[in-house]
């Protein structure tokens, strides 16, 4: 069938979502039209308002609806960890966990060169400014154990080896290439538990 440009346009903005192929797209934007107009109406003012009130916490860099985000505006966090994540999404992965209570640094990518990703996208500054801010013990680097993460790994220990900051990773629960968003909670659970220093 072939779609008018409308429903072409809604269809290939669905496209453009994670794990949705062109037949899915296609069923979304079909869906979303053969429903009442009531509920797709209220489905496209929750998103816009989703997206207009939400913005990166200038401190710990997380997706939030306020800044700063309620992580760091929660006094009750141990001041003294930071768990550096790659993305907002892992931050969710860890507090479901239940087994952190420090604050965090979304690092927004990881260290990449080959694609154009230096330590200015990864906000490495950002990250040195925060860490020694004097009252930061310990850095837990909680990214994925592929390459990338690797060298991202490396390049932070090594910015912070001449202070007294104690970096340390997930333990091995987290095999080679696995991402942590598909490891179990009780794996990740575990894996942050048995950290090790670098
Ligand atoms: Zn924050």
């Amino acid at each position: 069938m072939k779609f008018n440009k409308t429903l072409d346009d809604l269809k290939n903005n669905l496209k453009q979502l994670p794990g949705v192929g062109d037949k899915t797209a296609q069923r979304y934007a079909l869906h979303l039209l053969t429903q009442s107009k009531e509920r797709s109406l209220q489905f496209s003012d929750v998103i816009r308002e989703a997206v207009e009130i939400h913005t990166y916490c200038a401190r710990c860099n997380l997706l939030s609806d306020s800044d700063p985000c309620a992580i760091c505006l929660d006094e009750s966090r141990d001041e003294s960890l930071i768990c550096v994540v790659e993305n907002s999404y892992d931050v969710y992965l860890v507090e479901n966990t239940g087994e952190y209570k420090g604050r965090y640094f979304v690092l927004g990518h990881l260290l990449s060169p080959i694609d154009g990703i230096g330590i200015e996208e990864i906000n490495l500054s950002h990250l040195l400014e925060v860490a020694n801010n004097g009252l930061v013990k310990e850095i837990i680097l909680a990214v994925n154990p592929s390459t990338e993460g690797e060298t991202t790994m490396s390049l932070i220990a090594g910015e912070l080896a001449s202070t007294d900051i104690i970096v340390t990773r997930l333990s091995t629960g987290l095999p080679f290439g696995a991402n942590i968003e598909y490891s179990s909670q009780l794996t990740l659970s575990n894996a942050i538990r048995r950290r090790y220093t670098i």
